[in-house]
C-alpha cells in the first residue's frame, strides 16, 4: 500500500495553519502531507442543515474537506449521546449516563451523513483512519454502501470492561459495529483486555491463532493497544526556550522562591479534580511547616458547559478552591491559584517546567497527555517530580512516577509531601527513565506504529 493515499476522519479536523493546533493534530496533518490525504469531519460549526455543503479546502498536498451540523444534529449526536452517554460510559461512571433514545438516532443518523459525504470523497485505494468515540459505527455504514478499503478505527478514551459496557442500552447494536474495521486501537493494554473480552464474552467472537478476531458474521478483525504520546522533543525546546516569556516571567517573580505544584486540565468529572483539592487540602492540614511556601497553581478551562455535569462540577470547585484559600490564606500568600481560562501550548510547557511538582490526578483517562508533557518540559539539571494516578494510561508507560489511587486522598498527600522533598539524584534518576520512554514512543512514533499495522 505505499502508494495509497490516507484518508483521516474525527469529529473536529485541524485545518491547516489554526491557531491552538494539538500534537495530535500536527502529528496527523505531518502524516498527511507525506503521503498526501484527505481530513474529513466536522467544521465546528451550526447551521440550518446538516451537512447542505462540503466545505473545501487544500493545503501542502493535503485536502481538507468539513460539514457543518444543524442545532438538533449537534444536540443529539455531540452533546446529547457523545458527551452525555459514551463519554461518561467509556470513563467508568454510568451513574452519569444520560441516555436517551433521541440521542442515540441522532448519533446515528450523523454518522450515515458522515458515511454518505464520505463515500463521495474517496477512492479504492485509500487507507481510512478514523478517530474516536463520536465514529464507532462508521466504518459498519461505509460497508454497508459497498467501501472495501481498509479502515482502522482508534478509541482516544479508555475502554471499560465487559461487565460495564453492558450497561449501555442497546450497547450490542452499537458496539459490535466495530467488527466493520480491519484494526481497532486503544491506549493500552488493559484497554485491550477489555475490548477482546467484550467481544469474545458478549458478542460470540473467536479469537483466532493470529491474534485477529473472526465476528459472528464472520468478519477478519483485530485489536491493538497504541499507546499515544506527544511531540516530546518539541515540547523541550519549548520549555528551554519560555524562559524569556513575559507571562512565564511574572508567574516566576509572583512565586517568591516558593515551590508550585501545577495541574492542568480541562474540567472535567473524569479529571478528579475536587479529590486533587482535598488531597492538597489535606497535606495543609498536616504540614504547617509548608504554609508559606508552595503554591498550587491549577489550570481548568471549562469545557462541555451545555452538559449538566460540566456545570455541577464548575460550581464544586469554586465553592472547594474558596473554602480552601478562606481557610489557610495569609494576607501575602493564597495557597491555591485556580484560573478557568486555557492556556497557549508553549506557555503551558514554561509553567511545567517551572513547577517543582505536576500533579495528575484524573479517575480515568485514555492517556493523559498533560502527565507526558510535564515531564518532557523538565530541566535535565534540575527536572520536577510527576505525581501520576494509576488510573491514567499514561501510568503504564511512565512507572517512574510517584503513582497514585487519586480516590485515596491521604496517599496523594503522602504523595505531594514525597515529590516536594525529593533530593535531586533520585528526582535525576526517575526522569531519565520517563524521558527515554517518551523519546523511544513519541506522537510520530506512535503514528507510524498504527499505519504499519493498518497495512499502509
Ligand atoms: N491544554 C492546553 N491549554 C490549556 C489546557 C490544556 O493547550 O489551557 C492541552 C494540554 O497541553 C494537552 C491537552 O490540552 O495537550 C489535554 O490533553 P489530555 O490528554 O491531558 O486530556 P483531554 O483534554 O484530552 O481529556
Amino acid at each position: 500500500h505505499a502508494g495509497a493515499r490516507l484518508v483521516v476522519v474525527s469529529n473536529r479536523v485541524a485545518l491547516p495553519r489554526q491557531t491552538a493546533t494539538g500534537g495530535l493534530a500536527s502529528a496527523l496533518q505531518a502524516a498527511l502531507r507525506e503521503r498526501g490525504g484527505l481530513w474529513f469531519g466536522w467544521s465546528g460549526k451550526l447551521a440550518a442543515d446538516t451537512a447542505a455543503t462540503v466545505h473545501r479546502l487544500h493545503d501542502a498536498n493535503v485536502d481538507y474537506a468539513t460539514i457543518d451540523l444543524s442545532r438538533t444534529d449537534y444536540d443529539d449526536f455531540y452533546t446529547g449521546f457523545a458527551n452525555g452517554a459514551l463519554w461518561p460510559m467509556l470513563h467508568y461512571r454510568p451513574d452519569l449516563v444520560d441516555y436517551q433514545r433521541s440521542y442515540l438516532d441522532g448519533y446515528l443518523r450523523v454518522n450515515e451523513t458522515f458515511a454518505d459525504r464520505l463515500q463521495q470523497l474517496i477512492t479504492p485505494d485509500d487507507i481510512i483512519w478514523v478517530h474516536d468515540y463520536h465514529l464507532i459505527p462508521l466504518a459498519a455504514m461505509l460497508r454497508r454502501r459497498g467501501v472495501k478499503n481498509r479502515i482502522g478505527f482508534f478509541l482516544h478514551t479508555p475502554l471499560p470492561a465487559a461487565g460495564l459496557l453492558i450497561a449501555l442500552p442497546n450497547h450490542r447494536e452499537l458496539l459490535e459495529t466495530l467488527v466493520s474495521y480491519d484494526l481497532i486501537g486503544v491506549h493500552t493494554t488493559r484497554d485491550l483486555r477489555a475490548l477482546e473480552d467484550y467481544f469474545l464474552h458478549e458478542t460470540g467472537a473467536v479469537m483466532r491463532r493470529d491474534g485477529r478476531m473472526r465476528s459472528a458474521n464472520g468478519r477478519l478483525f483485530r485489536g491493538a493497544a497504541f499507546p499515544i504520546s506527544i511531540d516530546t522533543a518539541g515540547l523541550a525546546e519549548a520549555a528551554r526556550n519560555a524562559g524569556s516569556n513575559r507571562e512565564l516571567g511574572q508567574l516566576r517573580d509572583s512565586l517568591e522562591g516558593r515551590s508550585l505544584i501545577i495541574g492542568v486540565d480541562r474540567l472535567d468529572y473524569s479529571k478528579g479534580l475536587p479529590q486533587r483539592f482535598q488531597a492538597y487540602a489535606q497535606l495543609l492540614e498536616r504540614a504547617p511547616e509548608l504554609h508559606r511556601r508552595i503554591t498550587f497553581l491549577q489550570i481548568a478551562p471549562p469545557s462541555r458547559g451545555a452538559v449538566l455535569e460540566y456545570r455541577q462540577i464548575r460550581r464544586d470547585l469554586e465553592r472547594s478552591s474558596g473554602h480552601i484559600n478562606g481557610k489557610y490564606a495569609a494576607p501575602d500568600w493564597a495557597p491555591i491559584r485556580y484560573i478557568n481560562k486555557s492556556f497557549p501550548h508553549k506557555l503551558l510547557a514554561g509553567y511545567y517546567r517551572t513547577a517543582r511538582v505536576g500533579l495528575v490526578t484524573p479517575l480515568r483517562d485514555g492517556m493523559n497527555l498533560v502527565a507526558k508533557e510535564y515531564v518532557a518540559s523538565q530541566d535535565p539539571e534540575d527536572p520536577g517530580v510527576l505525581v501520576l494516578s494509576r488510573f491514567a494510561g499514561a501510568a503504564q508507560e511512565l512507572t517512574d512516577a510517584l503513582l497514585v489511587n487519586p480516590a485515596d486522598t491521604e496517599e496523594v498527600a503522602d504523595a505531594l509531601q514525597q515529590a516536594l522533598a525529593m533530593p535531586l539524584a533520585e528526582r535525576r534518576q526517575r526522569w531519565n527513565a520517563m524521558m527515554a520512554v517518551l523519546r523511544k514512543n513519541d506522537i510520530t512514533a506512535w503514528c507510524n506504529a498504527f499505519l504499519q499495522a493498518l497495512g499502509h
